[in-house]
């Protein structure tokens, strides 16, 4: 949307539409946590929708970096790929850089950040000196034997981080992207052996966070098994109802 004089008047219109509805919804800031392939991914850009919030997703930054070139990326790339969680500070970073952008400013969906103590410790002070509160914590809550088949099976858009699976969640033409019509690709971190590691992260680094986010009483937990369609209620309800 950056030259509006080249943007149809239907896509502008239905993205002024869009953003007023925003306006009836409560401002928030959300963070997802799950383990990988649990549908983060999957859901983050309907919520970034429905709440008119900027999506910080911090494997799609790193990516994006990877496939650059850039400094950033070159430190990340082999960590990613082994399936290692990257140094803290390298991705407080790219969230810091992010959180003043002007797409944020009715809120912020944060996905796979914070996934380490450290990381939650600085996001907190990050929000306390932007006066900005955490709204909701999503516990996308799985079945672990569902995680082998659907990374395997998940080919994503790599500009836009789109998620797509081969069986769950088809594109409309092979290969291509729904949107734009770019190939998709297969994830190299997205292998069996890359998801034991991933895994073991999670259960060290991530779930004590989960814990903490629980006593602070934002954190809502679903059941990120069921079918897509499903999760995307449960998601609904654990953002707009107050109970817990
Ligand atoms: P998934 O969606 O499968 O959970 P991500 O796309 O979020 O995976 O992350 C891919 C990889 O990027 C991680 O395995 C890790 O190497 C790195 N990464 C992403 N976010 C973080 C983070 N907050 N801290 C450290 N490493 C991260
Ligand atoms: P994450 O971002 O948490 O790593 P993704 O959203 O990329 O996970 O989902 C991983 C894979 O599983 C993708 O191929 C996606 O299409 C698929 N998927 C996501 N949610 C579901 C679901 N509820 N049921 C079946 N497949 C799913």
């Amino acid at each position: 949307m950056s030259n509006l004089r080249n943007v149809s008047f239907n896509d502008l219109f239905a993205e002024v539409k869009r953003r007023y509805e925003c306006t009836k919804r409560p401002a928030m800031n959300v963070i997802m946590i799950g383990p990988p392939g649990s549908g983060k991914g999957t859901q983050g850009p309907k919520i970034k929708d429905d709440l008119c919030v900027c999506h910080l997703a911090t494997g799609d930054m790193l990516r994006e970096a990877v496939a650059k070139g850039t400094e950033l990326g070159k430190q990340a790339g082999d960590i990613m790929k082994r399936g290692d969680l990257v140094p803290d500070e390298l991705v407080i970073g790219l969230i810091e850089n992010n959180l003043s952008n002007p797409e944020c400013e009715r809120g912020v969906l944060l996905d796979g950040f914070p996934r380490t103590a450290v990381q939650a410790e600085k996001l907190d002070q990050m929000f306390v000196s932007k006066q900005m509160s955490i709204d909701r914590v999503l516990e996308f809550a799985v079945d672990e034997d569902v995680l082998g088949e659907r990374i395997e099976g998940r080919r994503i858009h790599q500009a836009s981080g789109r998620s797509y699976h081969l069986k769950f969640n088809p594109p409309k033409v092979e290969g291509k992207d729904d949107a734009t019509g770019e190939p998709l690709m297969h994830r190299k971190d997205d292998t069996r052996e890359a998801l034991g590691k991933r895994m073991a992260s999670y259960h060290r680094d991530t779930k004590p966070i989960l814990d903490y986010y629980r006593q602070h009483g934002n954190l809502r937990t679903f059941n990120a098994t069921a079918p897509i369609k499903e999760v995307e209620g449960h998601i609904e309800k654990a953002l707009y109802s107050n109970m817990i």
